[in-house]
């Protein structure tokens, strides 16, 4: 039995970790002398130091993909499956250990992080149904003794660069469905929540998946490269923000690879005059807040159409003082803190330039966030948003929602439609029709109605539009098989002496 990385208990203890390569089946010391600053954002303490790996290192995990290739691209589809439901059954039993990682370099509440690993499972769950997902079609008699047939194969050695704000689904997005195509992979996660990328490899291991299928490179920039210009990987997955995932499409192409790169967001929820404010607000609350706005599915602008907004605006401010903002480890606490010294107070200006730009502060984060030295912010409220403002242009990425006042329908669609970004939106109301309409008219991947953060469900795919996708496939479901495989189509005849000629035509039907 693989011996498995303990998960923190507290989160609070002073000594630094080192955390390593995965290569080959084994925790592997990083040899370039590089290392990145790991903390514990609830206590502002450097938790763990992660090797950031040379080119040369990414080079030692695409040979060892390569060789695990050949038997692994031949194991049968019945043996794949069945390993995926182990491997599900094995990541279920370790859920509240890979939870703890998250919320120890995360910060997310340990609540929150177990439903990252339950969303995360639930495609591992998708990936056990491999052998329907990858069946082709064959059309007998396409001409006369000629049968034709399609197939899916792998692509081959794969990567995955993955963000901070999900450091144990995003890469399930990418790995479970590319290993289960028959593909071999190269996980490259954030520098700054690694550990949990570690914990997925060992229960790899344990549940049986052969050595070099699945690969950990820690690193920076230079890995990211590394990965994108290296002649042995066939496809890149990323998410993150929308620079880099621009970046990463532009240069991976250009190196000849198949590239899906999903990017930021800036959601918008509407909400129509019909609405139950109640429940918009509730909602609001949820989507804006949860995980500290570390969401690319947050709801960072709430636009409120017509009359709803003051009784809206007074719903929200009325919770606000009951989010539990706190060390995520500990029971109770609701929101935890930013990920970073640096990202905190970044969130924090758009409050003061929020203002300086016209908004108004309903609630100031600044004012409540707790004491010490974690990585804190509590939740803010911007009112009168209006899009020339940064605080509506960024992508915040924090506990800060705006809401913009819109007079009409048309005006509030037209907001969403002019953003750059187009990742996820909503629209709360109780008319069907309008409801009906929204999604006929609106320009994003992912709507919600009446449903503030409509991540799709594993046997869909998940992505955006515009500025939050580059590429053509969307994350996991149907769309990530196709991603993962390459078409061939067979035209098969078999000798029948009676029909063969030398005919120097082009083929025809018949
Ligand atoms: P990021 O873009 O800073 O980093 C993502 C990955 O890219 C990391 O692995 C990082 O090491 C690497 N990277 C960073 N800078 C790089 C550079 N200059 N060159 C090459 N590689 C580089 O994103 P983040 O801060 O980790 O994550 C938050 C962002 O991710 C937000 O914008 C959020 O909206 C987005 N996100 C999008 C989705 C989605 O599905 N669309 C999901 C989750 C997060």
């Amino acid at each position: 039995m693989t011996e498995l990385a303990e998960a923190p208990t507290e989160g609070r203890d002073a000594t630094i970790t080192r955390i390593p390569h995965w290569i080959d089946g084994a925790r592997v010391d990083g040899t370039s002398g590089r290392s990145g600053p790991v903390y514990n954002p609830a206590v502002g303490l450097q938790s763990g130091a992660v090797d950031l790996a040379s080119v040369e290192e990414v080079d030692a995990a695409v040979q060892s993909a390569k060789r695990a290739l050949p038997g692994w691209r031949a194991t049968s589809l019945a043996k794949r499956a069945e390993l995926f439901f182990a491997i599900r059954e094995l990541f279920h039993a370790h859920r509240e250990d890979l939870a703890k990682f998250l919320t120890a370099e995360h910060g997310k509440v340990l609540t929150d992080a177990m439903g990252e690993v339950a969303r995360g499972l639930e495609v591992i769950e998708f990936a056990c149904g491999i052998p329907t997902l990858l069946k082709g079609e064959f059309s007998e008699q396409a001409s006369t003794g000629v049968d034709v047939y399609s197939i899916r194969q792998p692509v081959g050695v794969v990567a995955g660069i993955t963000p901070f704000n999900f450091p144990a689904m995003v890469p399930m997005w990418m790995w479970a469905p590319a290993i289960a195509c028959g593909n071999c992979f190269v996980l490259k996660p954030s520098e700054k929540d690694p550990s949990a990328s570690l914990l997925t490899a060992e229960l790899l291991k344990e549940a049986g998946l052969p050595d070099g299928v699945f690969n950990v490179v820690q690193g920076d920039k230079v890995a990211v490269d590394a990965i994108l210009e290296h002649p042995g990987i066939g496809a890149v997955s990323f998410v993150g923000s929308t620079p880099i995932a621009r970046y990463i499409y532009e240069s991976g192409t250009r190196h000849g690879k198949r590239v899906q790169a999903l990017g930021g967001a800036k959601n918008h929820m509407i909400v129509l005059p019909d609405a139950d404010v109640e429940m918009a607000a509730d909602a609001a609350v949820s989507a804006g807040y949860g995980s500290a706005g570390e969401r690319c599915m947050a709801v960072s602008v709430l636009v409120a159409v017509g009359d709803v907004a003051d009784p809206l605006v007074e719903a929200i401010k009325e919770r606000l003082p009951k989010v539990k903002v706190g060390d995520g480890m500990e029971p109770g606490s609701e929101m935890g803190p930013l990920v970073t010294r640096e990202h905190r107070d970044k969130v924090a200006s758009y409050i003061e330039g929020g203002a300086g730009q016209g908004a108004r502060i309903v609630a100031d984060g600044r004012e409540t966030a707790p004491d010490g030295d974690g990585f804190f912010l509590g939740v803010s409220l911007l009112d009168d948003v209006t899009p020339e403002m940064d605080a509506y242009k960024d992508e915040i990425f924090g506990p800060v929602l705006s809401v913009v006042r819109a007079k009409t329908y048309d005006e509030a669609v037209s907001l969403v439609n002019d953003n750059p970004y187009g990742n996820g939106v909503a629209l709360f109301t109780r008319d069907g029709g309008a409801a009906r309409q929204f999604q006929f008219d609106v320009n994003a991947g992912m709507v919600g109605i009446n449903v503030p953060i409509p991540v799709p469900v594993a046997y869909y795919s998940f992505g955006g539009w515009k500025a939050s996708l580059f590429g053509d496939s969307h994350a996991y479901g149907p769309e990530s098989i196709h991603f993962y495989t390459k078409g061939k189509v067979v035209t098969s005849r078999w000798p029948d002496p009676a029909t063969s000629t030398v005919d120097l035509g082009f083929p025809q039907t018949r």
